[in-house]
């Protein structure tokens, strides 16, 4: 059994001793999801446990996928009958088997974020109520809340201190859309997220015998991670493991770090006293890390005031110190890292996915993304868009596009009802559709909309038509950065996003911010000759014209926030933007209890890094469009400067040997030839003929032979004659009937 040779005494207890309650409270590295791997083969390979009676949680699929692949080498198949995966994958997996017994089909949906969101909006507004107060978003996080404090509608309507609560934040009817919500959910069907933690307590809550069966089934029940469950998953894992007592929990409280969306480190505590002969397990020796980064991490922790003492040693060599780039900007921080993982490649013979760049929000990825491109540094971004794949990004980014060149149907077709202003999709395509049969401009159909679309509609999109002739101007008159800016503001974005309080919203909020930002850097920069918001937007297509998202196994550097970073592990890690305000977030700065969550936030960030961590900082960065002095974050001054050294980079970026640039062009280069070699589709074999002119069809008739420059050769088969919209319906040969608009039809008469 050599697996088990390969744990230490503690963590031999821990997966041995695998009857009674079992609690594993240790530091980063120490092998504590090593410890659950091992107790689980161990179940199935000494004890002779049936892997289908053997459940084990973990915090994302990715984990769970890890950990049976590694009990399949001890095990062989059979690893694949486990219960294992998140809450939310097991639990759906058992609502499935259990539907009736609530009331649902048992091919119930599963409503993802946008879908709940959707009907929530729906629901607002078929109450009459102003989304603006109601926005979905914060409804959604209400009711979401609740459901994960185990509050059902019912519950809340009737509890005077929420009414009280949504009465004094301006919010009087939450509880009946919570409730009309739920109402909705069932009777489509469907669960969201959230009910299937709810949903899974109320059928053990309302069926013992359910529950008997499944306390019945799993002899063991174990929990990675234990420090970031809620209470109602902590509710779940302890009626299941009720009768047998065999559960066993792991978890650093060092590293919670979810607090904001209900999780608990009361369940540490708690756990204590639920069960009396706990057996409580300490690990000490971290095999992760150098004693350079160990001894980091225990300084940056012992600030804290509410965490249970710990004492993380390593046996790992000292390793390099830490190195701390300074940059002057943000941009300047890309490069720096960009060519600090160039270097890193060279010298040690890593690979790209030997290394993590860890951020405090999503938003400052894409300085980093830019430099990593120029550099030809493959990444990829886990669990999330990277910068200009993001919703709010595309949005703008389309109205900049669209107020520049106003046929850009893509554009046009984002932004012509958002943020909404009554443009319905069908009225969006007969636009389009009668642009493409009149052979006209999109922006021609736009400036004479009344001719296509009826009174309401058409008195919409004369707005719409006012606004990107404002913005046109603006363009024309004012510098770039503040061009954009007028645009973000009166679009109704920025406006939009604003009143979106919520953390994603937050973020979305920052991330326009920041793209403006990146305007504004470009307007500054003196090697830009063309300073035109234009030549921004290529400069940008040209940049992200690659697929660089697609995870297809390639080697990659990893580009994720420090809240998607749990659990893993990576040779060399980069945490950047250590500054005051953004990490620790300004945002999340009200309390003592914030300052320890982003503390903790910082230790997890460390101790992903096996043997190199390097930490970066930028003096100015642009925040909300002004160029700001940053100071470092506090965090950097938690560290012992024995540890750290200051890498020679500092303020300017050194060469790697290889130009970023010349990559750049060669890159470009090599797109654009590509790009010309695209075929084209061919559908007509007919060309207009140079000296081409339209006829004065004010006597065309049925029957007569007319010519288009597009659709070529046809044959009027009807007239509608209605003054100023008089139309025809032609056959053409190639493309078969259209009806044309005359006053706009290009038609020579034969
Ligand atoms: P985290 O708190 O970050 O989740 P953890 O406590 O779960 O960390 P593991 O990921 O299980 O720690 O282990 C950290 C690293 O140390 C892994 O690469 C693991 O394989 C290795 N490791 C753990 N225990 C031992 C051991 N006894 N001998 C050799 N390597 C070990
Ligand atoms: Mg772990």
């Amino acid at each position: 059994m050599d697996y088990l040779k390969s744990l230490n005494e503690p963590q031999y207890e821990g997966a041995v001793n695998t009857e009674g309650p079992t609690m594993i409270i240790a530091g980063a590295g120490s092998g504590k999801t090593r410890v659950l791997t091992y107790r689980i083969a161990y179940l199935i390979e000494k004890k002779g446990v049936d892997p289908f009676n053997i459940l084990a949680l973990t915090f994302t699929n990715k984990a769970a996928k890890e950990m049976r692949d590694r009990i399949e080498k001890v095990v062989g198949t059979e690893a694949r009958n486990l219960w294992m995966g998140t809450f939310h994958s097991v639990f759906a997996r058992i609502l499935r088997a259990e539907a009736d017994k609530l009331g649902y089909p048992s091919n119930f949906t599963i409503y993802d974020t946008d879908d709940s969101k959707q009907l929530i909006k729906s629901i607002v507004k078929e109450l009459g109520l102003d989304d603006k107060i109601y926005k979905p978003n914060v409804v959604f996080n209400r009711i979401s809340g609740a459901k994960n404090r185990l509050i059902s509608w019912r519950e809340y309507i009737n509890n005077p201190i929420f009414r009280a609560d949504d009465e004094s934040n301006m919010k009087p009817e939450l509880g009946k859309i919570y409730k009309i919500y739920s109402e909705r959910c069932f009777k489509a069907g469907a669960m969201d997220f959230d009910d299937l933690l709810f949903n899974t307590n109320v059928l053990f809550k309302q069926h013992i015998d359910v529950l008997n069966k499944y306390q019945q089934r799993f002899h063991y029940v174990m929990v990675d991670e234990f420090q970031d469950t809620n209470i109602s998953q902590y509710l779940i894992t302890k009626k299941l493991s009720a009768v047998r007592q065999n559960i066993c929990v792991v978890g650093d409280d060092a590293q919670s770090i979810y607090a904001f969306r209900g999780a608990d480190i009361q369940n540490i505590l708690n756990f204590e006293k639920d069960y009396p002969d706990l057996r409580v397990i300490k690990l000490e020796q971290n095999y992760r890390s150098t004693k350079t980064i160990v001894n980091a991490a225990n300084a940056i922790i012992s600030k804290n005031r509410a965490q249970l003492k710990k004492n993380v040693w390593t046996d790992n060599d000292e390793g390099s110190l830490i190195e701390l780039l300074k940059a002057n900007s943000d941009n300047e921080e890309g490069k720096l890292v960009a060519s600090s993982i160039f270097e890193e490649k060279m010298q040690n013979q890593l690979q790209n996915s030997d290394f993590a760049i860890l951020y405090r929000t999503n938003s400052q990825s894409r300085a980093i993304e830019e430099a990593l491109r120029r550099m030809n540094i493959k990444y990829k971004i886990v669990g999330g868009l990277s910068f200009y794949q993001r919703k709010e990004i595309k949005d703008l980014m389309a109205y900049l596009r669209f107020a520049i060149n106003h046929n850009d149907e893509q554009s046009l077709r984002r932004i012509i009802n958002y943020p909404k202003r009554g443009i319905g999709d069908t009225s969006v395509d007969k636009i389009i559709v009668a642009a493409n049969d009149h052979d006209i401009s999109l922006w021609e159909v736009l400036t004479n909309i009344s001719s296509f679309l009826p009174g309401r509609a058409a008195n919409a999109v004369m707005d719409f038509v006012t606004l990107i002739k404002r913005f046109k101007h603006d363009i024309e008159t004012k510098d770039a950065y503040e061009a954009a800016n007028l645009i973000a503001k009166g679009s109704g974005i920025l406006k939009e996003l604003y009143e979106d309080k919520t953390v994603e919203g937050l973020s979305r909020y920052e991330n326009v911010q920041e793209l403006l930002n990146a305007v504004k850097e470009y307007v500054d920069d003196p090697e830009k000759e063309d300073k035109s918001l234009g030549a921004f937007l290529q400069e940008i297509a040209l940049i992200t014209g690659v697929d660089n998202d697609k995870d297809d196994g390639e080697e990659k550097v990893t580009l994720m926030t420090i809240h998607m970073a749990k659990g893993l592990e990576f040779k060399n890690v980069y945490i950047v933007g250590l500054e005051e305000d953004l990490f620790p977030s300004q945002m999340m700065l009200s309390s003592r209890a914030d300052l320890e969550e982003e503390r903790r936030l910082f230790y997890v960030a460390v101790t992903r890094a096996e043997r190199k961590l390097f930490l970066s900082y930028a003096l100015s960065r642009y925040r909300f469009g002004r160029l700001k002095n940053c100071e470092p974050s506090r965090f950097i001054d938690e560290i012992d400067p024995m540890f750290i050294k200051v890498s020679k980079k500092y303020g300017k970026v050194e060469s790697s040997g290889l130009s970023g640039d010349d990559y750049a062009k060669n890159f470009i280069n090599g797109m654009r030839k590509t790009t010309t070699s695209r075929p084209v589709a061919k559908t007509s074999t007919y060309k207009p003929s140079a000296d081409f002119e339209p006829s004065d069809t004010s006597g065309l008739q049925a029957g007569m032979k007319v010519e288009h420059p597009k659709f070529g050769y046809g044959m009027v088969t009807e007239m509608d004659e209605s003054g100023a919209n008089r139309k025809a319906k032609v056959h053409f040969d190639d493309f078969g009937e259209k009806t044309l608009l005359l006053s706009f039809a290009k038609l020579k008469i034969h």
